[in-house]
């Protein structure tokens, strides 16, 4: 039989439908690969086997009396930063290696809800914090490319597990480039919707004004059936947005003849790496063969964007990790000698550095003196980022740009040095800040490593990007082309 792995989300479904082959087939297979390999990537925190095994003959039987779901059978995997009920949630975070969920998120509802069966959860950086997926307290995840090279984060084991084939798609958030840049250096397709399209209730919060849930998979294709599964109105979520979710999956092969791509002056005046900016240019080819056109833009504020991040997102997160004290949940020290003492250990012990380095960053930016300094001021020219945005969408439909400045780098090049991690993210951050959707797609690879491209939307058309996606994918073979772990 066909590897199974290899397969997309559009034909698994058929030959579910088909009965070519079962659900339990399919997810045995891909717990048997997990089993395999996942030892040399780390891509998993939690294996849910026989949970697994049960739901996906629960969708046997659906397709046999003809009530199948959506996804029904398809094997998924979710980010640990997704609370499944009665299963261990960690956040990649020693501060929650115990907690196990008493309630499941919304995104993780939308999934049980369409049949989907999910195979485990993925390795993060903690609290969804880096670009590496090197401070996870569950160990670093590997790249399947380059095993001794990262793969991006923080959705970094969501990425290494559906380019590694042990998954067929796998969910992410993106703060500020959290599901692109990782999608990126693992030759994925990588969607962060709109702000407010996917439900953050029973997503662990980081920061936010900018966390979105959104969705890694091979192709543009199978991210749209995933983004159309778990987006949508929650009166849980107070920002959650109240509008009709499209069908992705019917839009994707709309043309994209006549549509217009800026590319922001300011990104390509940077100095790049020749071989991202030759794989930017050939792919821009593609685009203009199919009748796109290709126009300069002005973001006039969007270098600020990388200070802007980095004041408002410890802010935020330093009053939402204020959450861990040891009395609610989670881990807490031993034998403290009064609340204090409570305090204090249980967050010294719990966190890593680069939560610590966060929080410390977050509490002065919004201490008494400093708010308006840094912290108002941040939200200030934030807004600046997002009328620039504005302006640029009046004479073009989409901005493209480079995902992230280069390939992967080895495990351990960047980790001694913060700021030079933070500027992995320098081509993402502006989407979040604005609160726009965002796709990263492979574009091409460089000594065995992938690259990718990002497509930037007006508010709430993620269709338009899926579509361009869609188009470039099926005039390029760089999705398709798949690790050697075996
Ligand atoms: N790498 C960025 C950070 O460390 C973005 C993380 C994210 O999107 N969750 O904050």
């Amino acid at each position: 039989m066909t590897e199974l792995h290899k397969l997309s989300i559009k034909e698994k479904l058929k030959g579910l439908k088909d009965s070519t082959f079962s659900s339990q087939e399919l997810t045995e297979s891909y717990l048997k690969r997990i089993k395999k390999l996942d030892n040399k990537i780390n891509s998993f925190i939690t294996v849910l086997e026989e949970r697994a095994v049960k739901s996906a003959k629960e969708s046997d039987q659906r397709y046999i009396s003809g009530s199948a779901l959506p996804l029904d059978g398809i094997p998924i995997a979710h980010k640990d930063i997704f609370c499944t009920e009665g299963v261990l949630t960690s956040c990649g975070s020693r501060m929650l290696s115990n907690f196990i969920s008493p309630y499941s998120s919304t995104v993780v509802k939308n999934f049980e809800g369409s049949g989907s069966v999910v195979l485990g959860k993925t390795n993060m950086d903690e609290f969804a914090m880096g670009s590496s997926n090197e401070t996870s307290y569950f160990g670093e995840v590997k790249n399947p490319w380059k095993k001794d090279y990262v793969p991006g984060g923080s959705s970094g084991g969501s990425a290494a597990c559906v380019s590694a084939g042990l998954a067929s798609g796998a969910t992410g958030t993106d703060t500020g480039g959290s599901i692109r840049q990782p999608a990126a250096l693992c030759g994925l397709t990588g969607i962060k919707p709109t702000y407010g399209r996917v439900s953050r209730y029973g997503m662990i919060a980081f920061a936010s004004s900018l966390d979105q849930g959104g969705v890694l998979t091979k192709s543009a294709e199978d991210a749209a059936y995933m983004l159309k599964t778990m987006s949508g109105h929650d009166p849980k979520d107070s920002t959650s947005l109240n509008v009709e979710v499209p069908d992705f999956v019917k839009e994707i092969d709309k043309e994209i003849k006549g549509l217009r791509v800026g590319l922001p002056k300011q990104f390509f005046s940077m100095n790049m790496p020749e071989y991202v900016e030759q794989s930017i240019n050939e792919s821009l080819k593609v685009f203009e063969k199919l009748g796109v056109k290709i126009i300069d833009v002005d973001l006039p504020h969007i270098d600020l964007s990388l200070p802007i991040y980095y004041v408002i997102a410890p802010a935020e997160c330093s009053a939402n990790l204020s959450r861990y004290d040891g009395v609610k949940f989670g881990y807490r020290c031993e034998d403290p000698k009064n609340l204090e003492d409570l305090y204090m250990r249980t967050r010294e012990e719990g966190f890593g550095t680069e939560v610590k380095r966060r929080i410390l960053i977050g509490t002065y930016a919004l201490s008494a003196g400093y708010y308006d300094a840094y912290y108002l001021k941040a939200q200030k020219c934030r807004r600046l980022v997002a009328n620039d945005f504005k302006e640029a969408f009046k004479s073009v439909d989409l901005i493209l740009s480079p995902t992230a400045p280069d390939t992967s780098f080895a495990l351990g090049a960047k980790t001694s040095d913060p700021v030079e991690m933070y500027k992995q993210d320098i081509f993402t951050i502006p989407a979040n800040l604005a609160g726009l959707p965002g796709i990263s797609v492979p574009c091409g690879q460089h000594q065995g490593l992938p690259l990718g491209l990002q497509l930037v939307s007006d508010n709430l058309e993620e269709s338009k990007i899926l579509r361009m996606a869609h188009h470039f994918q099926l005039n390029t073979d760089w999705h398709k082309s798949w690790p050697e772990l075996d």
